[in-house]
């Protein structure tokens, strides 16, 4: 029983153009791509988030992406990479996929999701702290 569009695709039933395959993961072009040659990385296991994933998928899961980040400027002259998931919020598949997104300077993503904010008098020792304690807590 497949339970996402991401492993119907894994399973060969819903057509896509892979760039990678093996047992572990499967990379293929994004339909709608912010720019073309925009790749989705996926453990082929149905995980649904980046905190789902298990310690023996996070090397073959991150060593792909690399791997087609790293062939975004010999195949595609690309000057660079925007790597980024999505977890639960902005997430439009419930299965774990990396996008690896060609980058090159004046592409015209300047600016694209990142509005920024400022900490007041004494908030950056606060986050930093409770990320830290929550870092003490595994699996929490
Ligand atoms: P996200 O919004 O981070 O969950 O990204 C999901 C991505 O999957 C979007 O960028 C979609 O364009 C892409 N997508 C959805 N369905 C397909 C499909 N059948 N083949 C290729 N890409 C898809």
């Amino acid at each position: 029983m497949t339970s996402d569009i991401f492993c119907q695709i894994i399973a060969g039933e819903l057509a896509t153009t892979e760039v990678w395959r093996d047992d572990l993961v499967v990379a293929f072009l994004d339909h709608r791509p912010v720019f073309k040659g925009h790749v989705l990385v996926c453990p082929t296991r149905h995980v649904e988030t980046l905190l789902d994933l298990p310690d023996e998928l996070v090397v073959p899961l991150f060593s792909a992406a690399r791997s087609i980040a790293a062939a975004m400027g010999p195949a595609l002259g690309a000057e660079g990479t925007f790597v980024a998931i999505n977890n639960v919020v902005s997430q439009s598949v419930p299965h774990l996929h990396v996008h690896v997104v060609p980058r090159s300077k004046g592409d015209g993503l300047r600016g694209f999701f990142w509005p920024r904010t400022r900490y007041a008098d004494g908030e950056e020792a606060d986050h930093a702290a409770r990320i830290r304690e929550a870092l003490t807590r595994p699996g929490q």
